[in-house]
């Protein structure tokens, strides 16, 4: 996805007009901030900003600043019981709010299954059942073309990409209208659409669906606080 620092050209309210021209390239850049997207992306080493990767053996969730694991992990290992050496190593399993990642196919724009499984799910499906090839041997396998992307998701704040070609969501948005229809939510799907929230991965915030007075401000508080060189987490 290409970054577009363009602010939006026609914003009419003129308190908008100035929290947006006040914006600092760089600092938009810091949050990888593009207007058509409108998703803040925390970046893994800033002195205010970063978030480092989580210690625990394969976690790759952010750590909030003084902090050496996500909090997913912190709470898992106060739970836990074990010592924090024998912790970290134990091998994570399922991730769970995490950052879309690119399969690994080179060229492939679609995004993973998990970062266990690495490819997308057309991929998956390909080494699984066609090739039944280790992933390795797979990568390297002239037969395995990248795919086109399937599109976004259609719930409105959502960005994630599809990972099927029937479905209308993406993967987290699918389950969430799953679990609707179970609990007899299902009388309007374009409701509940357009009544869902953003799916909060790991460093990221999502502003989409948010008036543009409201993305201004959040942008300007965001850019002050750093500026000011206190801690903000997602
Ligand atoms: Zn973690
Ligand atoms: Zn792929
Ligand atoms: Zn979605």
């Amino acid at each position: 996805m290409g970054l577009s620092a363009a602010a939006p050209a026609h914003v009419e309210d003129p308190r908008t007009r100035q929290l947006v021209d006040d914006l600092e390239p760089e600092f938009l850049k810091l949050v990888e901030w593009d207007w058509s997207l409108r998703v803040i992306f925390f970046p893994k080493d800033h002195p205010v900003l970063g978030m480092p990767d989580c210690r625990v053996n394969g976690c790759v969730r952010g750590a909030r600043f003084g902090h050496t694991l996500c909090m997913g992990c912190e709470a898992r290992w106060k739970e836990s019981g074990q010592g924090f050496e024998d912790f970290i190593k134990a091998a994570k399993g399922r991730m769970l709010g995490t950052r879309q990642q690119p399969c690994r196919v080179p060229g492939c724009q679609r995004p993973w299954k998990s970062s266990r499984l690495v490819l997308c799910e057309a991929h998956n499906r390909q080494r699984v059942d066609t090739l039944k090839l280790s992933l390795e041997d797979f990568l390297r396998h002239p037969a395995v073309k990248p795919r086109e992307m399937l599109g976004e998701c259609e719930v409105p704040v959502c960005y994630r990409q599809r990972q099927y070609a029937r479905a209308r969501y993406c993967q987290a948005h699918a389950l969430r209208w799953k679990a609707a229809r179970r609990r007899g939510k299902t009388a309007d799907e374009e409701a509940w659409r357009l009544g869902e929230s953003a799916i909060n991965a790991d460093r990221e915030v999502s502003l989409r669906g948010l008036p543009e007075r409201v993305v201004a401000e959040i942008l300007y508080g965001l850019q002050a606080r750093t500026a000011a060189g206190s801690k903000t987490w997602d």
